[in-house]
């Protein structure tokens, strides 16, 4: 049994990995704001006596002992990382430096959910880790990919400078249950649309692409990547198989069995043309491939959000 701090652990994706990780037998404690995360995603855990909650902000000092740091906290959807972009900057910086500092004193292995946004809008195709990326500096998006590119200079530092025991997985786009339903991410936006009868809103022409990942194979990635010893990373965790923008939509209508129309709308400033994850390294170092299919991993969504619009 091993004590594991995951950060963000009420958001979408830390809560999935806190089941994972409670269900494995851990001592898991959650520490969040709860700005994009719900106490509702972890409240079946909150009875369990090997599960603890706490609500902090990452941005202050933390002191607890730990093994291990999963370092989450970040806002990830567009519109919630935009609503204050300073915070999300000091969530990257001082944030990650607080963890870092807690790793380095507690002698912890720390791994960073870093994104595929560091890529940028990629002019390689698809994205390997070896791509230093194509990212605007200055533009509405850079507060969170500019952060997590700080986020992950600051990983390589303390390992160099301080010998933390460091990971850095650069997660592609990641769908499933407990995705906020006003977090503006196309797949809850285009599930969330289509049950309630409204028009689907494709940003743009539709012809822009990203390759979607169901939440338990991600799981499976990040776990993967922070019990493989002697591999630091950056590797790249998501779903290699590429889809347009309007062909999801149009995939969401058939499972929905929905009747709402198309619309389009302009395509936000930044918005990466192409994405699609080179997974060669995750499949060569951690023996780590996403095994369900995107009309699967809808499946489950739509019914987890089915379930909550009859509230
Ligand atoms: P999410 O918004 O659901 O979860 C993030 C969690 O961090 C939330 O619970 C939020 O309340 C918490 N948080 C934010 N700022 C905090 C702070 N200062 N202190 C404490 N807690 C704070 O998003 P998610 O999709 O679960 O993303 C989790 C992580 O994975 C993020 O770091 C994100 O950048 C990364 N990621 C996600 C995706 C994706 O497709 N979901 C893709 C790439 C990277
Ligand atoms: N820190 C923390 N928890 C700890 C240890 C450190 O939050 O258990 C914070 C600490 O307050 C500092 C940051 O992490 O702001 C970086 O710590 P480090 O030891 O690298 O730097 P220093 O304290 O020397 O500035
Ligand atoms: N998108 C869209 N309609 C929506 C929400 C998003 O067409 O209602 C588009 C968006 O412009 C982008 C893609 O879908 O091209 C993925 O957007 P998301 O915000 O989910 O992720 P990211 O852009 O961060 O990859």
């Amino acid at each position: 049994m091993a004590r594991i701090l995951i950060t963000g652990g009420a958001g979408f994706i830390g809560s999935h990995l806190c089941d994972y990780l409670i269900n494995k037998g851990h001592d898991v404690i959650c520490v969040d704001n709860l700005f994009s995360g719900s106490k509702n995603n972890i409240r079946h855990l909150l009875s369990h006596p090997y599960f603890e909650f706490i609500r902090h902000d990452i941005i202050h000092p933390l002191f607890i002992e730990v093994d291990q740091v999963y370092h989450l906290a970040c806002p990830a959807s567009p519109i919630h990382y935009q609503y204050n972009p300073i915070k999300t900057i000091k969530t990257n910086v001082m944030g990650t430096i607080n963890m870092l500092g807690l790793a380095k004193r507690v002698k912890a292995r720390i791994l960073l959910a870093s994104t595929s946004e560091i890529y940028g809008n990629p002019k390689v195709h698809p994205q390997p880790e070896t791509y230093w990326g194509n990212v605007n500096p200055i533009g509405p998006r850079s507060c969170y990919d500019e952060g997590k590119r700080v986020a992950e200079t600051l990983m390589m530092d303390y390992h160099r400078q301080n010998n933390v025991d460091i990971r850095i997985v650069r997660i592609f786009n990641t769908y499933g249950p407990r995705m906020a339903l006003n977090d503006g991410r196309v797949i809850s936006n285009f599930i969330v649309q289509a049950l309630r009868g409204n028009p689907l809103t494709v940003y743009g022409d539709g012809t822009q692409t990203r390759s979607f990942c169901y939440i338990s194979d991600l799981i499976e990635g990040l776990v993967k990547t922070m019990e493989q010893e002697d591999f630091i990373g950056p590797v790249n965790l998501g779903n290699p198989n590429e889809i347009k923008i309007i062909e999801l939509a149009k995939i969401v209508l058939k499972l929905t069995h929905s009747k709402s129309d198309i619309i389009f709308k302009p395509l936000p400033p930044d918005d990466p043309v192409r994405r699609c994850p080179d997974i060669t390294l995750a499949r060569q170092k951690l023996n780590w491939q996403p095994n369900v299919s995107l009309e699967e991993g809808l499946k489950e969504t739509i019914k987890y959000f089915s379930e909550k619009l009859k509230g």
